[in-house]
């Protein structure tokens, strides 16, 4: 199907960007990789009149250590997230979250700060920047903020960018020695987004966890910290009884959809199967 006609324009840096989108007054969209926006405008889904393409400003590339944490760069494509060493060392929750994500013609060309944007509940980034415990720095034309993951995903394909901001960055805190991670989902085929999606971290001291950190995806409007799962698990060995132990705690996390071709109960079991295989298989970065 055609797309709607629309304006396209590149900005060159992020004043421009915003002046670009001020000036639309509400009717533009920022274009990163555009594997959500140009597909959505075929479908008729939406329809802006100005496209601003911001994928060649300089702030939104590089994937870098500063100080104690590793900055990755909104425009970092999902094949980079693959490759990139740094990253794999790490935000390795990211480097195992990449192959899930749709196909390589796809992670070719979508981005992370695109993906984060977009917040779709089934996607696999936002839930691995949930437990990574990442920061998301965001630029508009009244400066830079922080925000925590805990706070950016707010609803349905909804985030804490107001009107206009640009996400720049994400802020990955170094791990400390001693940490294991999982990541694995449910998806009907290889490629498809997630029927069900978990990313964990934990930090194991003389065999004991001493802090856990847990994400699911596709089980909400947004992806779903498991706190009283993370609970279940602290200071207890990573063993058969602790897994289960916090494989039922998942109930008191999760209040999933209740959809007729897909009963809540039977997305919280898959989540429960899930939550066990990938804390079986928690491995330190090689
Ligand atoms: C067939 C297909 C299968 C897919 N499967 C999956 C999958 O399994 N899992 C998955 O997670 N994703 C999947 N996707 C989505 C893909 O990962 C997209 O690339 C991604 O969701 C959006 O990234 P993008 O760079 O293409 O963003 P764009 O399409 O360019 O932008 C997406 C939205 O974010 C805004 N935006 C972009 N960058 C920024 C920024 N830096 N700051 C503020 N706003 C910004 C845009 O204005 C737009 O609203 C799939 C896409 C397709 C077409």
């Amino acid at each position: 199907m055609k797309l709607p006609s629309f304006e396209y324009l590149r900005a060159r840096s992020l004043a421009e960007a915003w002046a670009l989108h001020s000036e639309a007054e509400g009717d533009a969209v920022y274009l990163s990789g555009g594997h959500s926006v140009v597909p959505s405008m075929a479908l008729r889904l939406q329809a802006p009149s100005r496209l601003i393409d911001i994928s060649h400003i300089a702030e939104l590339h590089g994937v870098d250590l500063q100080g104690e944490t590793l900055r990755i760069g909104a425009m970092t494509r999902h094949s980079e997230v693959l490759a990139n060493p740094l990253i794999a060392r790490h935000a390795p929750l990211l480097s195992r979250a990449a192959p899930h994500v749709a196909h390589p013609a796809i992670r070719n060309r979508g981005t992370i700060g695109g993906n984060l944007a977009l917040a779709d509940p089934a996607s696999e980034f936002p839930a691995a920047v949930l437990a990574m415990r990442a920061d998301l720095e965001v630029t508009g034309p009244d400066g830079q903020r922080m925000i925590s993951a805990d706070d950016f995903f707010i609803d349905l394909y909804e985030t804490a960018l107001t009107l206009g901001e640009v996400l720049t960055a994400i802020h990955v805190p170094l791990p400390p020695e001693g940490r294991v991670y999982g990541f694995d989902e449910i998806a009907r085929r290889r490629g498809d987004y997630a029927m069900v999606g978990v990313a964990a971290q934990a930090d194991v001291q003389d065999g004991v966890i001493s802090e856990a950190s847990i994400s699911l995806f596709s089980v909400s409007v947004t992806p779903v910290r498991a706190a009283a799962t993370q609970e279940a698990l602290k200071g207890s060995p990573l063993s058969p009884d602790t897994i289960a132990r916090a494989q039922a705690a998942l109930a008191t996390d999760l209040d999933p959809p209740d959809d007729p071709g897909f009963p809540a109960e039977r997305r919280l079991q898959l989540a429960r199967v899930l939550l066990g295989r990938v804390l079986n298989r928690m491995e330190a970065v090689q």
